[in-house]
């Protein structure tokens, strides 16, 4: 990016060439601020949106709690051209960006969000600070919550993974164990076969497979063990097997397992009044194809709508959330000036 895009203090002091008249002054519900956006949470969904919004002359604030769900992997596969770079550098390249817009990052935790009465909200941070927000986006991501078997967490995003299209590449071959997820206990191993011919699925607490499942894994070749698992084997910080309750162990180099519960991190959107709408993974919120949720004004992007969005499906949710929201300002306050009505 060639350095005159860059905003500097004098731009700022002058707005960056934002509507001067917006987000001005202090809120009637006691922010400090009014900004037209605050994007929640500054993963990739939340940079994506708040790209879009600083790139539209928005005054926007992203306020982020620093745990991005794929903290604990070193590299973030299947991202075009980021392939291979570290969760950690991904998103220190999307601040810098963001920042290049006049777009404004506090570290901090929302602790909730409620009306304002004039079209927006009032947004709480743990630290006690408020601030207005004519638009938010809530971008929280979710929580995997692992299964308690001794090692799991530990090795969680290094040898112990959960999805192959995120990591499947980089052991393929490898002797891989699949602990079985009690909902769906064939799925996982029939999909990480694809990856390595030499897989065995440890049954654990799930019960009896169904006669489809047994045959669709023997097909795969999949080995399947009955009985519970202790715990993880580990060695100069590497995975070394599997370790059973009745004392058998067998030597594997990578797990796969699937979180008992993926929990949206959706408590600003429940405080709101979201609809939630039912998936096989749990409730998520839910949203029309920009992002926009049952509450108007909030707009919802990332994993805290669906496990399934992958980074990129994350920047792309944002994107469209932060594109939605400039539009709908915009013409609303056309509207606004047509009626005669005040804006912002
Ligand atoms: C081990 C592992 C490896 C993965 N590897 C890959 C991979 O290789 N490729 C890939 O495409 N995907 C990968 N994923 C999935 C990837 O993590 C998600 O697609 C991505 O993180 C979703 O982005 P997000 O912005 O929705 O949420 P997140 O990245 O989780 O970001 C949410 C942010 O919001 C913040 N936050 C939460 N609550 C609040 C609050 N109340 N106030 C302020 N901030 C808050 C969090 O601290 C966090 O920083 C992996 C996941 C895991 C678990």
């Amino acid at each position: 990016m060639s350095t005159d895009t860059r905003s500097t203090d004098m731009d700022r002091d002058q707005g960056n060439g934002r509507d001067a008249g917006d987000g001005e002054g202090r809120d009637e519900g006691g922010a400090d601020e009014r900004y037209d956006a605050v994007v929640v949470g500054g993963g990739a969904a939340g940079l994506s949106a708040a790209l879009v919004l600083g790139r539209s002359r928005r005054r926007t604030l992203v306020v982020d709690a620093g745990e991005p769900r794929n903290a604990p992997t070193a590299h973030m596969q299947g991202v075009l051209s980021r392939d291979g770079t570290s969760p950690a550098d991904y998103l220190a390249a999307g601040r810098r960006e963001i920042a290049a817009y006049g777009v404004e990052w506090r570290a901090g935790r929302v602790t909730g969000a409620a009306p304002d009465g004039r079209d927006g909200f009032t947004v709480s941070l743990a630290d006690g600070t408020a601030v207005g927000a004519r638009r938010l986006v809530v971008t929280t991501g979710l929580v995997d919550e692992l299964p308690e078997i001794d090692g799991v967490a530990e090795r969680w995003g290094r040898d112990v993974l959960h999805c192959p299209y995120c990591h499947g590449w980089e052991v393929r071959d490898r002797p891989f164990g699949v602990i079985a997820h009690p909902v769906m206990p064939a799925h996982q191993a029939l999909m990480v076969s694809h990856w390595s011919k030499d897989v065995t699925l440890f049954l654990h607490t799930a019960g009896e497979l169904s006669a489809r499942d047994a045959a669709l894994l023997d097909a795969a070749g999949v080995r399947v063990v009955t009985g519970e698992v202790a715990g993880l084997a580990v060695e100069d910080d590497a995975l070394t097997g599997v370790r059973l309750a009745d004392g058998r162990f067998v030597s594997r180099s990578v797990v796969f397992v699937g979180a008992t519960r993926l929990a949206a991190r959706d408590g600003v959107l429940r405080q709101l009044g979201a609809e939630l709408r039912a998936t096989p993974f749990g409730e998520f919120v839910a949203v029309d194809e920009t992002g926009r949720t049952s509450v108007p004004g909030v707009w919802a992007a990332g994993n805290v709508t669906g496990p399934q969005e992958q980074v990129v499906n994350a920047v792309s949710r944002g994107y469209r959330a932060g594109a939605a929201i400039n539009g709908e300002l915009l013409l609303g306050d056309l509207e606004a000036a047509v009626a005669g009505r005040p804006t912002g």
